[in-house]
């Protein structure tokens, strides 16, 4: 039996920005032309599926076409001699198709659908979504995408992977979004904590060593580091 340390991923949007998938708040990013209000939540979809189901449309072809970068690619090495857990807060599926092989995604993926009544079976999505496309139990298909006001049925799982971990790196998110923006302080005092992004990220005080730098260039490096000193 390998005693490998668990290494735990916490990435956001940031890690696929390279991949040409606008980040949340870019300026110039395409939710810069959506009010969120009116696309990313349940009384938005009540108010005007169509217009939902049309914005997540276009999210899908932006996905589909975007190829994972030298972020995604390099995280897979560290499978060799870590036990690694990504939780992502990306609806993308780019972390997998690099070839990591344990994925928890927070908020939904936009490659899968799922009934409005609140069946957490899904399906997978291989065109646009419509209105009037029905899932098996009779209900009208929405996206699965965890919307804003929604709650989150993976932050247990998630935060029981991030509280015992060995090594904690948080890649690309802003940390506003709660609850995943908690997880980054879900870990425990013996954990060592690495933070990639460009911007100033307020995690000094606890104890987190930056990467200050895109996540295509800083991220190899710092597995670099890992695989060479913290097996
Ligand atoms: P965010 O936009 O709030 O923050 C992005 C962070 O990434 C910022 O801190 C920024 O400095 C950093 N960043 C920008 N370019 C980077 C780069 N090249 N390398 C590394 N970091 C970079 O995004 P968030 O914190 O993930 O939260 C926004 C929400 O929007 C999430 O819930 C997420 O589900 C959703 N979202 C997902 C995708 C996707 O699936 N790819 C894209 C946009 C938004």
């Amino acid at each position: 039996m390998e005693n490998k340390k668990k290494l735990v991923i916490l990435s956001g949007a940031g890690i696929s920005a390279e991949s040409g998938i606008k980040t949340f708040r870019d300026t110039g990013g395409l939710w810069e032309n959506y009010d969120i209000h009116e696309v990313a939540t349940f009384e938005a979809w009540q108010k005007n599926p169509k217009l939902v189901l049309d914005f997540y449309n276009a999210r899908r072809h932006q996905v589909v076409a975007a190829q994972p970068n030298q972020a995604h690619h390099s995280l897979v090495a560290l499978e060799k001699s870590f036990d690694v857990h990504i939780v992502t807060q990306n609806i993308d599926d780019l972390h997998e198709r690099a070839g990591s092989s344990n994925v928890l995604h927070l908020h939904g993926e936009i490659l899968k659908s799922r009934s409005t009544s609140n069946d957490p079976i899904t399906f997978p999505v291989d065109d646009d979504l419509y209105v009037g496309q029905m899932a098996p139990d009779g209900q009208q298909l929405r996206p699965h995408i965890v919307w804003f006001g929604e709650a989150v049925p993976a932050m247990d799982e998630a935060i029981s992977i991030v509280s015992n971990c060995d090594i904690l790196i948080i890649i690309g998110t802003s940390l506003n979004v709660y609850p995943a923006a908690g997880l980054a302080y879900a870990c425990n005092e013996y954990t060592d904590k690495f933070i990639v992004d460009p911007s100033t990220v307020p995690l000094h005080e606890k104890g987190f060593i930056h990467y200050q730098g895109s996540a295509a260039k800083e991220v190899p490096t710092l597995v670099n580091y890992l695989l060479q000193n913290k097996v």
